[in-house]
């Protein structure tokens, strides 16, 4: 079985030979450190906007290097952060509700755009479904979803599935229900950034790789080949932000970990279903996440070892094999028929959490530094809406985006070591022990330790 290098997603289309590295200092009326969606995309809106501008996008690896190519290909609307946190905006609730409108306008704006420029992506918008296989996370459902109509959300946006309605889809073992989202679709999450690094450097964006940026100030951006002088500057590196002088407690370094399976026979996928291609997830609190890609295998995701000491960051996304294991525990649990297809490939990524779980977009006017991220695992739809968001920041084009609640919201910093390990790993040993406490009894509640470390992180619901 292949572990690490980088993700199936890249082993599948092969990892591309290294665009060329800056060869030296320049100029840009643009210059964005960081080539994931976040970076690619805003790239993308600037060169529509104004073909002429000089755009200089550096990126440590090769394009696609970080989450953006290995993430599980949710085209997700879920709000990356919390209603009641966003709403302190003075915008109040309409700015909150407008955002997530957006969201999911997003979904179709991926889809369009992958349309529109020949980006085969393999999308799918198929909805999302988030399944209970306990009591404990089907009473959690039935309240969110309660919670989910007082704030105005109707039947069209999320409704309840009861078992043989979810069976009429998807058959998970163990699964008593789920909510379902139409506001999803699934990609090929490699196809589709390299597809937007390509789109880009053909519009005449210049794309250097192999090139990490080692500091970023007020119009400049510092690597060992030479600086880029730029009036903006926009940092675009979610997971890896800690590397960049000064912002090592800005956002904390989430691990996520995936297997995939060999491909599924026709008997397994007539027993699992699945034939409309939902995103799947569950409500544990140490949750799954899940794809049937399109080349017929079973993509499923979960926390693994959570953080590494210091803001660390994965070797070419490899996984120690106890997470492996575990996840496979996982896949034969709910999917006892995708057993005999076995295990092809592991890998993981790192995603950025800001400290009150809390996107933003946000561009300083006085120093033209800019900088979006911190989607906390839901950055593929909602990296499109920064991208398309700094870029009328930058171009200052009267706009509604720019007064979303995410624009400008700052974040307070993480904890130094060790407190920032001890608390990371210690709330996710808490949510674990729940998983387990709820998986064994036939109670709704929700385990108190849960509570616990929901208090501890600020994790929003
Ligand atoms: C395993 C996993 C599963 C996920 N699943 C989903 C999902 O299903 N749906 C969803 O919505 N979200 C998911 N996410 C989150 C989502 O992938 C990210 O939020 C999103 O890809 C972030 O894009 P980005 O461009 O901001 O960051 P990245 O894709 O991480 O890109 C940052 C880039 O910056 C480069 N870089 C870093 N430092 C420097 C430097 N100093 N100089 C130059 N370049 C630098 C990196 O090499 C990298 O290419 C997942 C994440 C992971 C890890």
């Amino acid at each position: 079985m292949h572990n690490g290098e980088v993700s199936y997603w890249w082993r599948a289309r092969g990892i591309p030979p290294r665009r060329p590295s800056l060869p030296g200092s320049t100029e840009a009326d643009v210059c964005i450190v960081g080539a994931g969606y976040t970076g690619l995309w805003t790239a993308y809106y600037l060169n529509r906007a104004d073909p002429a501008l000089r755009i200089v996008v550096l990126e440590a690896s090769f394009a696609g290097y970080g989450a953006s190519g290995r993430n599980g290909g949710w085209v997700t609307a879920g709000l990356p952060g919390s209603r009641a946190r966003y709403a302190r905006h003075p915008r109040g609730k309409d700015g909150v509700r407008e955002l997530e409108q957006y969201l999911r306008d997003t979904v179709d704006e991926v889809a369009r755009v992958c349309a529109a420029e020949g980006i085969d992506a393999s999308l799918v918008k198929g909805g999302t479904l988030t399944v209970a296989t306990s009591a404990a996370q089907e009473a959690r459902l039935r309240h969110r979803l309660e919670q989910e109509r007082a704030w105005g959300d109707d039947a069209g946006i999320v409704r309840y599935l009861d078992q043989t309605d979810l069976d009429d889809r998807l058959r998970v073992a163990g699964a008593v229900g789920a909510l379902y989202s139409p506001h999803c679709a699934r990609v090929q999450p490699a196809d589709l950034v390299a597809g937007l690094a390509e789109t880009v450097t053909r519009a005449g964006v210049r794309l250097y790789e192999a090139t990490p940026v080692t500091s970023i100030s007020a119009g400049r951006a510092r690597t060992p080949a030479g600086d880029v002088r730029a009036p903006f500057v926009l940092r675009c590196t979610e997971g890896y932000t800690a590397d960049i002088p000064g912002q090592h407690r800005t956002l904390l370094p989430m691990n996520s970990s995936m297997i995939i399976t060999g491909p599924l026979g026709d008997e397994a996928w007539g027993t699992i279903g699945w034939d409309r291609f939902e995103t799947l997830g569950d409500d544990a609190h140490a949750y799954m996440y899940a794809q049937r890609t399109a080349d017929g295998r079973i993509a499923l995701g979960g926390r693994g070892v959570p953080y590494r000491f210091g803001s660390g960051v994965d070797h070419d996304g490899a996984i120690p094999t106890s997470t492996i294991a575990q996840l496979g525990r996982i896949l034969r649990r709910m999917f006892p028929a995708a057993t005999g297809a076995g295990l092809d490939h592991a890998w993981c990524g790192v995603l950025g959490v800001p400290r009150d779980w809390c996107a933003t977009v946000t561009l300083d006017p006085q120093t033209g530094l800019g900088w979006a991220g911190g989607y906390t695992g839901q950055g593929v739809a909602a990296s499109n809406l920064a991208g398309r968001t700094l870029a009328d920041l930058v171009l200052r084009v009267p706009s509604p985006l720019t007064t979303l609640p995410w624009v400008g919201h700052r974040s307070p910093r993480w904890e130094p070591e060790p407190a920032r390990w001890a608390g990371v790993h210690g709330l996710y040993a808490l949510y674990r022990t729940a998983d387990r406490l709820e998986s064994a009894r036939p109670t709704p509640r929700t385990s108190a330790l849960a509570r616990v470390g929901d208090l501890i992180s600020g994790i929003p619901h």
